[in-house]
């Protein structure tokens, strides 16, 4: 199995956190999405055991709340003690909803808003991730009208392209995110920030990419910020304290992909980050991580009911499950690969190759293509494993599908998270 979190029972059905997923999707309906609190806890656990004890306490992982957003995960993120990286007002109250403490969100976005920028004020957001001038001139008027100051980051775009695993020097600078070292204009945003009065910048941000499964380019990038950050303190005679490697941690989805080691990945850009720290004679700053899909990821599973089987002979073979593309676009946006099941049929023998299709108006909308199955029948409960992220944070109401409920499930029971749309939920808003 991809992750130790599910399993096979006496009756030969798909297990999920110990429950009974076919058990579940006669209890809730389908489609529905599955969270393992116990599992996110876990992750949580990885990341904040592996921070302190390498780098000390003054570390800190944020979970990327764009990977699943909803109160139920602030309320663990509260709980466990973890940072959080918000990017919208939708995002900043969802956590306040939740009661997290605010002080330990960092905002970031490449436009925020005039009113982001007062509203994250309001909220008590802790720091600003500061993506360009225009920004950090609305961060100091907001600021100055409230009479404080105001922790920000600056980010920067490294220039590294964590999949050829090289630091190149064009790659990101045309990116739309951050402010590029090499252009010069990097230094320049900094240097304007220490001018402000009430800004107080206390380290540097960058985020490298996604779903990537080795060090080196998490450790090229520590040792371009730390260079920057030794290269500002000779100019600007500042010391910046803290800095931030953003997400990106790989995820298995597939029983070919890598199984990640969480901690070993951290202890060797921990030792890698000290050490270059130390050639550079720079304190060691706080470092900062913001794991989205590794925290969430593998904790969600989403269940959907088998309809039409069709056989085109010669050529294909096709399985509609009761949801698709409104509920996981992400196939369709990147052929995002995925481990489907039949949930009721777990020992039997795989004979069946097709796509498995949603039942949106699009021939695009597929789960997955090429996936061996047992010969299905409608009505069997098929499962897609790993969903915990970019699934429901991404659902849609395309063709008019209410969104599926969302099932916490907790060490000794079950609570609904986020419950079923309702179609007088999709014309809510029509006057
Ligand atoms: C998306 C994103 C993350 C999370 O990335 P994962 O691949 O989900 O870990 C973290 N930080 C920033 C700035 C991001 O844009």
């Amino acid at each position: 199995m991809i992750c130790k979190n599910i399993g096979i029972n006496e009756k030969g059905h798909l297990t999920f956190a110990g429950r009974d997923t076919v058990e579940l999707a006669a209890k809730y309906g389908t489609p529905l999405y599955l969270l393992d609190e116990e599992r996110v806890r876990e992750n949580c656990r990885v990341y904040k055991n592996a921070l302190s004890r390498e780098l000390g306490e003054a570390s800190l992982p944020l979970y990327a709340g764009k990977a699943l957003c909803v109160k139920d995960v602030y309320r663990i993120m509260r709980e466990e003690k973890m940072g959080i990286d918000v990017v919208s007002c939708g995002e900043i109250f969802t956590a306040w909803s939740a009661g997290f403490p605010m002080e330990n969100a960092y905002f970031h976005g490449n436009n925020k808003t005039d009113e982001d920028v007062r509203f994250a004020f309001e909220k008590g957001v802790g720091c600003f991730v500061c993506d360009n001038e225009e920004e950090l001139c609305a961060i100091e008027r907001e600021a100055a009208e409230r009479n404080t100051v105001q922790k920000v980051l600056i980010r920067v775009a490294p220039g590294i392209d964590p999949h050829t695993h090289k630091a190149i020097s064009t790659g990101s600078i045309d990116s739309k995110f951050g402010t590029a070292i090499e252009t010069g204009q990097a230094m320049e945003l900094v240097s304007l920030a220490l001018s402000k009065k009430h800004v107080a910048l206390a380290g540097l941000h960058c985020h490298i990419g996604s779903q990537i499964f080795e060090t080196q380019p998490f450790c090229d990038a520590a040792d371009i910020m730390l260079r920057f950050m030794a290269e500002i303190k000779k100019e600007m005679g500042c010391t910046l304290t803290e800095l931030n490697l953003g997400g990106g941690i790989g995820v298995r989805y597939l029983e070919s992909h890598p199984e990640i080691d969480v901690d070993g990945y951290i202890t060797e850009v921990a030792a890698h980050i000290k050490s270059a720290a130390k050639a550079l004679s720079f304190p060691l700053p706080a470092i900062r991580l913001e794991p989205g899909r590794s925290i969430v990821a593998d904790a969600g599973m989403t269940l959907y009911s088998a309809g039409a089987v069709k056989r085109i002979p010669g050529f294909k073979n096709y399985l509609s499950v009761d949801g698709g593309m409104a509920d996981n676009p992400r196939y369709a946006l990147y052929q995002s690969p995925y481990t489907v099941e039949i949930a009721n049929k777990m020992n039997e023998e795989k004979t069946f190759v097709c796509t498995v299709a949603g039942r949106c108006c699009e021939s695009g909308d597929m789960i997955q293509e090429n996936v061996p199955l047992p010969e299905p029948e409608r009505g069997d409960t098929v499962a897609v494993c790993t969903t915990g992220a970019y699934n429901y944070a991404m659902a849609s109401n395309y063709n008019r599908l209410p969104r599926p409920p969302m099932i916490t499930l907790t060490a000794n029971g079950e609570h609904i998270a986020v419950k079923r749309e309702s179609l007088e939920d999709l014309i809510r808003n029509e006057l």
